[in-house]
């Protein structure tokens, strides 16, 4: 049988593959510890499941509008208005089953083949891969540690050929935990300006912001006219198995998504656009428990790491991933994340699955018990203690 050409572009998640691996340890009788997943470990609010409930008794189980349903869209504007201050019209909402589809769609509907987009890296491997499938060049800005894992803007600058189409930004970011400040947004819009870039913001960590503020390029006056704004409830919310996120754009693009929508998964599930309703205007105290509580295991395994000879961490500012300099151990990334999984049984991920700019890096998530992370630290340090008695 033959395959299309584009196919083989798309690439496969890092993290998914880890999981898998350690699924296969694990039957072997191995003790893992997951530190490589995207996923927080805490159950959806009880308040949001029983609105789901509620919504399929009550017969919230047809097809919905394929770009959502109106009430939904309306409430997203709601929820913007009150996160970001940027007013949006529902008719520019579209709701898909997650950040990962707007993503898709979102590049799907703005690059040609052999355009050029501005990727983070190290950054979210989904970015490349899409503009890879469609054809177009990823051209990757270094997130360097000393910037704080920012942008650098005049690198930025520097990088925009006369075949730029977009600039991609993701904070807090994966795989670093970096967050970008008022005055970087500014000055990233500038460019996307200066040049008429199409400006793709992935927000999806926009609730996991543990020191300063979290800042959105649709509050910089005028961007929204260039911007693809996309958030979701899978991590804020503890949902991404329920696959549920929105994108906000100029209406002409947000009308091509839902005719992509409309033939390729027809709606998002009716009873999940309730569920998500119901996490914007109800009670916030579990949400508020779990920011809490990653932000405790932020500052256990962020000096727990810094403990380690051989390990640098900085302080991520947000999302639930640390990305710990591994150099000093003259090791690659993907030796350092082979030593962890196979010797001490700590499962992360090497830091060039996020990119060439990763290597040096190996990341952890902290979505997992301090008591897990603990003893994840414990592994570490001695697996690298006999590493080095041996040589
Ligand atoms: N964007 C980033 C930066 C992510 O890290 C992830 C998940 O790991 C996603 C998007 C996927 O989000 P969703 O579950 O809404 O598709």
């Amino acid at each position: 049988m033959q395959y299309s050409d584009r196919i083989s572009r798309l690439k496969a998640e890092g993290a998914f593959a880890v999981l898998a691996e350690c699924r296969r340890m694990e039957a072997e009788g191995k003790s893992i510890i997951h530190l490589q997943i995207g996923e927080p470990d805490f159950d959806t609010p009880r308040n949001i499941s029983a609105a789901a409930v509620k919504a399929i008794q009550d017969g919230h189980t047809h097809y919905s509008p394929s770009a959502g349903t109106m009430e939904a869209r309306a409430a997203v504007a709601d929820h913007l208005h009150r996160t970001r201050g940027v007013r949006v019209d529902p008719e520019d909402v579209v709701v898909m089953p997650g950040v990962k589809p707007v993503i898709f769609s979102a590049i799907m509907g703005c690059i040609n083949s052999q355009d050029e987009v501005i990727c983070p890296n190290p950054g979210y491997p989904t970015y490349e891969s899409v503009v890879n499938f469609v054809g177009a060049n990823p051209v990757p800005v270094p997130l360097r540690e000393e910037n704080d894992f920012r942008f650098d803007v005049d690198e930025l600058r520097s990088l925009v050929t006369p075949k730029t189409k977009m600039i991609i930004l993701n904070s807090p970011e994966n795989p670093t935990g970096g967050v970008l400040t008022r005055s970087d947004m500014e000055a990233i819009f500038e460019v996307a300006e200066e040049h008429d870039l199409w400006i793709l913001t992935d927000e999806i960590y926009s609730g996991l912001v543990y020191d300063g503020e979290f800042v959105s390029i649709s509050s910089v006056p005028g961007a929204m006219k260039r911007t693809i704004l996309m958030d979701g409830m899978s991590k804020t919310y503890a949902m991404t198995g329920w696959r549920m996120g929105y994108g906000v754009m100029p209406r002409k693009l947000a009308d091509y998504l839902a005719t992509f929508a409309v033939n390729n998964f027809s709606c998002p599930a009716s009873m999940v656009q309730v569920a998500m309703m119901e996490a914007f205007t109800g009670p916030m105290d579990e949400v508020n428990i779990m920011v809490e509580e990653f932000r405790k295991r932020r500052d256990v395994i962020v000096d727990g790491l810094n403990r380690i000879e051989g390990i640098t961490c900085l302080k991520p500012q947000g999302a639930f991933y640390v990305f710990p300099n591994i150099t000093q151990l003259g090791m690659t990334s993907k030796e350092v994340f082979d030593l962890l999984l196979y010797q001490a049984g700590v499962a992360g991920l090497p830091g060039t699955a996020f990119g060439e700019h990763g290597e040096g890096y190996i990341r952890f998530s902290y979505a997992n018990s301090i008591d897990n992370i603990k003893e994840a630290l414990r592994r570490i340090e001695k697996v690298l203690v006999d590493t080095r008695a041996k040589a």
